[in-house]
């Protein structure tokens, strides 16, 4: 499943492609995605211009002319840019002819979804792309709230701290839920409460402001890593999907049951929280 780090480096080897570049023409095979009713009847994509790409969590958006396109790629979804008369693949649910070139859209599994909106009158693709960001267009994108962007600004150990205050749940479901911060999914949950030395079954409402700090740190340094190896592999940009494992970095303790901790050489254990596994060192992590 595609994680923040992948979406994010998806956006930005998109955005030099489309940025600038009209829509010539626009088709969908008529199946349903996750709300999308499987037709473009009245989105009026054909002639609108690409002003912007930007990421909300895991959803991608394009800034258009007139409407916002919001993409999200569910558990198998994958953006492909190949030229405009290469073969669709099956499972291609919308595609975005451009001039020379073409974007598809490909999900087998049907998880993804597409959205539109009119565009907003009154605000420039900066301020909207801003706007998205800081969480204006959420109730549109998401039907449960979203918690802040890890790597923007407004996110700190401060608003974990706070938001944590009377919470008996354990720290790594609760940061993975998504409603205080976005994009900490398993693997990175994980890595970075290894980093921070926090055991993953504290409860959340037990952590002080200063472990929240460093824990606020690691997951932001640990989220960059990943977007960083990501951009470096997508050199030349044709299709994007997450891997998993984010980008084969090297992991300190996801996936690592039985193998010696790397600061501390102590066997990493597994948990299972929440329906999900959860990898800890027992020396390093309190
Ligand atoms: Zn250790």
């Amino acid at each position: 499943m595609p994680e923040l780090p992948e979406v994010e480096v998806i956006c930005q080897g998109l955005r030099p492609l489309v940025v600038g570049k009209a829509i010539v023409s626009a088709g969908c095979s008529g199946q349903r995605l996750r709300t999308f009713q499987g037709r473009l009847t009245g989105w009026g994509l054909e002639g609108e211009k690409v002003h912007a790409v930007c990421r909300r969590s895991k959803h991608l958006v394009l800034i258009l002319s007139g409407s916002m396109l919001g993409l999200h790629l569910g558990m198998s979804g994958q953006l492909i840019w190949r030229a405009r008369n290469e073969p669709m693949p099956i499972h291609t649910h919308l595609w975005l002819c451009f001039s020379g070139h073409r974007l598809d859209y490909v999900d087998p599994r049907r998880f993804g979804d597409l959205k539109r909106l009119e565009r907003p009158e009154g605000l420039s693709a900066g301020e909207l792309a801003a706007g998205l960001m800081q969480g204006d267009w959420d109730a549109w994108l998401s039907p449960g709230p979203l918690g802040a962007e890890p790597l923007a600004q407004g996110f700190s150990g401060d608003l974990l701290f706070k938001a944590s205050r009377g919470v008996q749940q354990a720290i790594k479901p609760w940061l993975m839920r998504g409603h205080v911060v976005v994009g900490v999914g398993n693997i990175y949950a994980s890595e970075a409460l290894h980093a921070a030395g926090i055991h993953p079954n504290r409860p959340a409402g037990r952590l002080s402001r200063a472990r929240y700090a460093r824990l606020a740190l690691e997951v932001q340094s640990h989220l960059s890593a990943a977007i960083k190896a990501g951009g470096s592999t997508l050199r030349d940009f044709r299709s994007a999907h997450g891997e998993p494992g984010g980008y084969g970095l090297a992991h300190k303790v996801y996936d690592k049951e039985g193998k010696p901790c790397a600061a501390c050489g102590r066997p990493v254990r597994r948990l299972i929280q929440a329906q999900r596994s959860s990898f800890y060192c027992p020396g390093c992590q309190h």
